[in-house]
């Protein structure tokens, strides 16, 4: 048993919050005191896991599922840190939460996704944090709207919290897709550009909502740079109160992070940096090139918009517009281009090209 007095565990806290990667474990929800004191002890006899998280309180999406324990499972989690040494926490989504898992000493709290979304509730949460010295994690909102994870962050920093962090979880989207929550790595890169002192950790037991791809968001977290993980894992991960498909038992969660191959941001090798420095020129004259040719492609589109003026003929003609995706498919998978990157690709500069047309039909 390891000393868990509060000045210990401040530190203990700091060591994990500075360490790169940190890995977050723990169930989705607390559920007995049993099964959260076991999840500590097996997560802890891994040695691959920093901190633990349980959820207490479960926003779900429909009644009747479980909603969490509530605060009687705020003391399993103190005796589980008594016995295993490890830091915990938990999501707060209210004022009322936030004071609860403070008197418990949770040492980390965090914002869920659907709470990011709610500016009342990110302001009655940050009320609740003004003056408190604890790390705070804010999950990305549900939405891909960076403005709402942008305007979390800004509130919690306004009262003071110094000590903040980034979870990306994915977003949801209608329909059915491979990922319970589609990652839209683009939307974390963007905010880590932005926000590049945060530390940003990746959830990939939320993104996946199963267990066979979370090894591969993992690794592609990793190899984005991301700071840390938080994975989901359970004693009985079939059996679980809630998200039974993506969790994982502590040991398998061991063998996860010890499989996922490290990577670092820099090295000292001279030799990779001279390597590196050629082929990012060659990178940037190529993105110089296409530029002019980009900007080339707009004044024939000008052209085509002057004679489209004068023949009072619509911009948009979809016909043409489909063959142009169509012949871009073809050509561009010869070029081993996705078709993803392709109707992105072809989505934007069509739209540039529209926007050069409508400045001449209307100039
Ligand atoms: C969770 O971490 O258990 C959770 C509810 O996550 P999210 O807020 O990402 O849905
Ligand atoms: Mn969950």
């Amino acid at each position: 048993m390891q000393a868990t007095d509060a000045t210990n565990m401040k530190e203990v806290t700091q060591q994990a919050w500075n360490k790169k990667p940190m890995i977050i474990s723990g169930p989705c929800s607390a559920e007995t005191e049993a099964q959260v004191i076991e999840t500590a002890q097996r997560l802890a006899n891994t040695g691959k896991v920093d901190v633990l998280r349980a959820g207490i309180w479960k926003p779900r999406t429909k009644p009747g599922m479980f909603e969490g324990i509530g605060a009687k499972g705020l003391p399993w989690l103190q005796q589980a840190k008594k016995l295993t040494g490890l830091p915990t926490t938990v999501e707060i989504a209210t004022g009322k939460q936030v004071e609860d898992a403070l008197t418990f000493d949770v040492d980390i709290l965090w914002i869920g996704a659907r709470t990011t979304v709610n500016p009342f509730s990110v302001q009655e949460v940050a009320d609740a944090l003004r003056g408190v010295d604890i790390p705070v994690l804010i999950k990305n909102p549900i939405n891909p709207d960076l403005e709402l994870w942008s305007g979390a962050v800004e509130r919690v920093a306004r009262a003071g919290v110094k000590q903040i962090g980034l979870i990306h979880r994915g977003f949801s989207s209608y329909g059915n897709t491979e990922y319970r929550n589609a990652p839209m790595w683009h939307l974390a890169i963007e905010m880590k550009r932005r926000n590049p002192e945060l530390k940003i950790i990746n959830d990939p037991s939320h993104i996946c909502g199963r267990r066979d791809i979370l090894m591969d968001v993992a690794q592609k977290a990793i190899d984005l740079d991301f700071d840390g993980l938080m994975i989901e894992s359970h004693i009985d991960p079939d059996n679980a109160w809630s998200d039974a498909k993506q969790q994982v038992t502590p040991e398998r969660l061991g063998e996860m992070i010890s499989s996922i191959i490290w990577r670092s941001e820099d090295t000292a090798s001279q030799e990779y940096h001279a390597a590196l420095e050629k082929l990012r020129q060659q990178i940037n004259h190529l993105d110089d090139e296409l530029m002019q040719i980009l900007s080339q492609r707009m004044k024939i589109a000008e052209k085509i918009g002057e004679y489209k003026k004068n023949n009072n003929i619509t911009i948009l003609q979809t016909n043409r517009w489909n063959e142009i995706l169509e012949r871009a498919f073809v050509k561009g998978e010869k070029q081993g281009l996705s078709k993803e990157f392709i109707t992105r690709y072809f989505d934007a500069v069509h739209m540039e090209s529209i926007n050069h047309q409508n400045k001449i039909m209307n100039a």
